[in-house]
């Protein structure tokens, strides 16, 4: 009774009268689908866009940097926990103006939403891109890219770059581990490229998870399949919130560094000393 659904993502939570979906941001109040976290901002930064990263788009550039919190997915080793798990952090509500208008008093050309899931405040980020884009700001998405192919279609005509997470090939571990799904997140970095987005790929290489050839060798496949041109970030993983695996071993991330050179044209490992 008074249930909603929502179908923003794979997920298509069906939430009861006061509940929330599984990315803990969407709410059924009294029957209707509410939003508690609308413009609440858990981090700001003014980073490189190398940090984000893209190394093919306005490199050398500093980009302002907004984080929400909640996220879709509930992957073990998330570096960000602390806001993508959780949602009371002490974070602070900003309008979309104050944020557009903190961004173009500073003169700065783009905006980056990232640190946990930007796509699971949809409303709040179309609001927003559409402003950015108004006042002649690229958007930028930091993004799992687990979102279903409608709303896909209204945020990225919207987005000027993307950093879009590869997380694995294995669908299974996409859908037991981290709570994802592989296709969703296919057809979404085929979707932006088709758009004219400009498109950077990281791999977070975690022990245990995804360090094998076979895994990097399906993802690197899928990737040049769309072009060898897109720009791919092979990351070391550094253990974090649930998941206590040792690091990623250097030499190995290297090794799978050097394999994927030979399928597409640029190939960054990244994260290590
Ligand atoms: S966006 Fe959130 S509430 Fe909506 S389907 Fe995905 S996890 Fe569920
Ligand atoms: S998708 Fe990103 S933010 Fe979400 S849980 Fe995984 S690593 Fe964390």
């Amino acid at each position: 009774m008074d249930s909603i659904l929502c179908d923003l993502c794979p997920h298509h939570c069906v939430i009861q009268n006061g509940k929330r979906g599984i990315c803990k941001v969407r709410e059924n109040r009294g029957g209707k689908l509410f939003l508690p976290y609308y413009s609440y901002i858990s981090s700001s930064a003014i980073d490189p866009i190398e940090k984000k990263p893209l190394y093919h788009f306005r490199p050398g550039s500093l980009i302002p940097s907004f984080g929400f919190v909640g996220c879709n997915l509930r992957c073990p080793f998330c570096q960000n926990w602390e806001i993508s798990q959780r949602t009371e952090c002490g974070a602070r509500y900003y309008t979309c103006e104050q944020i557009i208008n903190y961004v173009s008093q500073g003169g700065f050309p783009h905006i980056a939403y990232t640190y946990s899931e930007p796509l699971v405040h949809y409303e709040f980020l179309l609001e927003c891109m559409r402003l950015a884009k108004k006042n002649d700001i690229t958007n930028v998405l930091v993004t799992n890219g687990c979102i279903n192919k409608d709303y896909a279609d209204m945020i990225l005509p919207l987005t000027g770059a993307a950093n879009i997470d590869l997380k694995s090939f294995n669908e299974d571990h996409y859908k037991n581990i981290l709570g994802g799904d592989l296709p969703a997140v296919l057809a979404f970095i085929e979707n932006a490229f088709s758009q004219g987005v400009h498109i950077e790929i990281t791999t977070l290489v975690v022990t245990g998870f995804n360090d094998t050839f076979e895994d990097i060798d399906r993802c690197l496949d899928f990737i040049a399949g769309i072009s060898k041109d897109i720009p791919y970030h092979l990351s070391a993983y550094h253990p974090a919130y649930q998941y206590h695996a040792p690091a990623t071993d250097k030499t190995l991330l290297l090794e799978i560094a050097k394999r994927a050179k030979e399928k597409l044209r640029f190939v960054y490992p990244g994260n290590i000393p």
